[in-house]
């Protein structure tokens, strides 16, 4: 479960998020939508923890039982690791890694045995139609099939909570509907809960709540 109380965002003088407040059920699959600039991306990085809100006595994120505004740096990035999982547009593959490597990254920071890592990644990767190419390095990729080892990464220590932005952003129509059916499969098996910023009308409509941001905060639910 994720409860977002009180959460402002400002950069210099232009305050990106007013006051947000979200609760998300766990195994529940929510998409954010909205205008340019609105503040989509802000918000999923503060709720991934990868930027920390502005500090107001009133702000609390927890994820899954934690507080995450209380823990130091080096308490989230580990919480990070082993917690969440991100599937970003610009999919930050290392180059001189292969797919399969990429995938098992993850997996060997949070201590998992080589063998068990490898045997999960694999299985993602064929879930992912990768099969043929574990040992492509991402120069080798295309953009879509770089885009599905990021997925496979996100996924590789079935992390609770799964933040996604533009996750199609990058596919074919094809591939994509093999994403949206992924994402259910996940939380029918794992009740994994998804955060996903989308400009996909699909994908939008697919999920259990869509939320529409506008201007640093939210229109309405339905
Ligand atoms: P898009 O749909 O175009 O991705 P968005 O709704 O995701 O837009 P954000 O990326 O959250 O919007 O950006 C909201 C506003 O905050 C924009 O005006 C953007 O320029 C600004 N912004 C975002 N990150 C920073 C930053 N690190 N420094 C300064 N301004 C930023």
């Amino acid at each position: 479960m994720i409860q977002a109380q009180h959460i402002h965002k400002s950069f210099g003088d232009l305050q990106v998020l007013k006051d947000v407040e979200l609760t998300i059920n766990t195994g529940e699959i929510v998409s954010v939508v909205g205008s340019s600039g609105a503040g989509k991306t802000t918000l999923l990085h503060i709720l991934g923890t990868l930027e920390r809100p502005d500090e107001h006595a009133s702000t609390s994120l927890i994820i899954d039982g934690t507080d995450v505004t209380k823990l130091n740096s080096k308490m989230l990035s580990r919480f990070r690791n082993e917690s969440l999982g991100f599937i970003f547009q610009f999919h930050q593959l290392l180059p001189e890694f292969s797919a399969l490597e990429n995938v098992c990254l993850p997996a060997f920071i949070k201590n998992t045995p080589k063998d068990v890592a490898t045997k999960r990644a694999k299985e993602l990767l064929d879930y992912l139609k990768l099969s043929d190419r574990f040992e492509h390095k991402p120069g080798a990729l295309s953009g879509g099939e770089q885009q599905r080892v990021a997925v496979a990464r996100a996924l590789i220590n079935n992390p609770k909570v799964i933040y996604a932005d533009e996750p199609t952003g990058n596919l074919d129509s094809n591939t994509a509907n093999d994403l949206h059916e992924l994402i259910f499969k996940l939380r029918a098996e794992f009740n994994q809960t998804f955060v996903i910023v989308t400009h996909n009308d699909e994908l939008a409509n697919l999920a259990d709540r869509k939320l529409i941001m506008q201007d640093g905060r939210f229109l309405s639910n339905d």
